[in-house]
């Protein structure tokens, strides 16, 4: 039985199993049998590892717990998208998504980073209590592993994005080493070049991820086309201010070679104006980028809508017209509150909200 007060086999797992394998006598091919199991014949439990001697498999089990967390909801869109409500061994809840796209043989997963999130971006379910804590890498790890398990046995995760609860770059430690189980052969084998980090922008976390071994794809939570504006929606810019993300974005452009991607979430009436595509369009003007607008996708108790489908011809014509990269984006799962945080905070009260 999984027992909180034993180790999480999955927060630091070449270790685990190292001291594991020598304290038990086991030779080394053993270690190479548990990640087989773990990453690719998606073991439910430590008994299920049937080609290990069942001394071993008993001396694991007593050792660690495979798992710290438990689903508290599974939800299915009917665009294939599934989502999950863990909850943590403390109690704490996260959420995380698989969100397939047949057209491309595409089976993404959205994984989360932290127990809330302390950015406090005004029309974000995540960030609406704050944040309670960062997940441990095994608990990051975790979310892949149970994500993975809900595909047939034939077919492989090929993308993450980092784009759930939290915010990546505040908990950057634990974000490298599960993602470094993601990338290796004996993980899931997931190339760099197919994982998305997505960042409202901390600058030097974003240095920090530049002179990382992996060159992952960042993506930049802008929101807004000037500091005033953005300080209102994602207050933490007040520290920042936009010109320092952008020359980090550029350092980390130099560094990886990996085009850069800005998220903009279209919110009716706020950053829709044609003079806000024009800022935007001179703000990523000469910038090897590409420009996702996501489409607000609403939160029960705040005052935020998405724009008429007219004002967001207009916005994208105005950025199209200057020769700016863009895409807008549909957003999967809509009806299983898919967007961020929102499966956590449907099953608690609404907050009040000031409009
Ligand atoms: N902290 C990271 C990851 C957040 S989630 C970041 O800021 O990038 C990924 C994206 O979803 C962010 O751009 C975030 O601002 C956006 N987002 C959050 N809530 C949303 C909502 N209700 N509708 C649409 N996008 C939302």
């Amino acid at each position: 039985m999984a027992d909180a007060s034993q180790p999480h086999v999955l927060d630091s797992l070449d270790k685990s199993l190292a001291a594991w394998a020598s304290e038990a006598g086991a030779p080394g091919y053993r270690v190479a049998q548990v990640r087989k199991w773990l990453f690719e014949k998606r073991a439910v439990d430590w008994a299920a590892m049937s080609d290990l001697p069942k001394a071993l498999r008993s001396d694991l089990a007593e050792r660690f717990r495979l798992w710290s967390a438990q689903v508290a909801r599974h939800t299915h869109a009917d665009d294939g998208t599934e989502k999950l409500l863990l909850s943590l061994a403390d109690g704490g809840q996260i959420e995380c998504v698989l969100l397939r796209d047949r057209d491309h043989e595409r089976r993404t997963i959205c994984i989360s980073t932290q127990v809330g999130c302390g950015m406090g971006c005004v029309f974000c379910a995540s960030g609406l209590d704050g944040v309670d804590r960062n997940l441990t890498a095994g608990e990051i790890v975790e979310q892949m592993l149970q994500l993975q398990r809900l595909l047939p046995p034939d077919e492989r995760l090929s993308h993450i994005v980092v784009m759930g609860m939290g915010e990546p770059l505040a908990n950057l430690d634990h974000l490298l080493l599960a993602l470094d189980e993601a990338r290796r052969d004996d993980g899931l084998g997931i190339s760099a070049r197919r994982i998305t980090i997505s960042t409202v922008g901390l600058p030097p976390a974003i240095d920090r991820l530049a002179r990382h071994e992996a060159n992952y794809r960042l993506a930049i939570s802008l929101h807004a086309p000037n500091d005033e504006l953005r300080n209102q929606l994602v207050p933490v810019n007040k520290n920042i201010g936009l010109a320092a993300i952008m020359a980090a974005a550029d350092r980390y452009f130099e560094a990886s070679g990996r085009r850069l991607t800005f998220e903009y979430v279209l919110l009716a009436d706020i950053n829709d104006r044609p003079e806000h595509a024009r800022q935007l369009a001179r703000l990523l003007a000469e910038r090897e980028a590409l420009l996702n607008v996501i489409p607000y996708n609403p939160v029960a108790g705040l005052p935020y809508q998405t724009p008429t489908p007219d004002r967001r011809l207009a916005f994208r014509a105005i950025l199209e017209q200057a020769g700016i990269r863009v895409k807008f984006r549909h957003r999967k799962g809509n009806r299983i509150d898919a967007a961020c945080g929102q499966l956590r905070r449907s099953q608690q009260p609404l907050p009040l909200v000031e409009l």
